[in-house]
């Protein structure tokens, strides 16, 4: 299942996919389109955007390092937690998940507001 977002890769705005595209989408995209790049205009910013790559889902997340990246922070955090102030597993994961969450909410009003000059 694909996501029903996906991110302006010049701007990072969160758009939604129109209906169409959308239905295109679960179909694979199996329709040749002749040697015109299909694109779409990003509301945000005015710029094209590859529908095609938009369809595929390439665009559906701002990019794997960050989650790989929050991936690590948690468990390292965790850990850290549970030797320097030698905590239980579960306190020190509570705490890290919290403060994942809090990091992740500033992230995305940050992101939010950048969008809008
Ligand atoms: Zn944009």
């Amino acid at each position: 299942m694909k996501s029903e977002y996906f991110f302006c890769p010049h701007c990072r705005s969160k758009l939604q996919k129109s209906a169409a595209a959308f239905v295109m989408g679960e179909v694979k995209y199996g329709i040749a389109l002749g040697e015109r790049t299909p694109t779409v205009t990003c509301p945000a910013c005015g710029k094209a955007i590859d529908s095609k790559a938009m369809i595929e889902g390439k665009y559906d997340n701002t990019g794997g390092w960050t989650e790989i990246l929050g991936c690590f922070a948690w468990i390292g955090g965790t850990g850290y937690l549970m030797i320097a102030h030698e905590l239980g597993f579960w306190t020190a994961l509570g705490i890290s998940t919290g403060v994942l969450i809090v990091l992740g909410l500033a992230e995305h009003a940050w992101s939010r507001k950048s969008a809008r000059p």
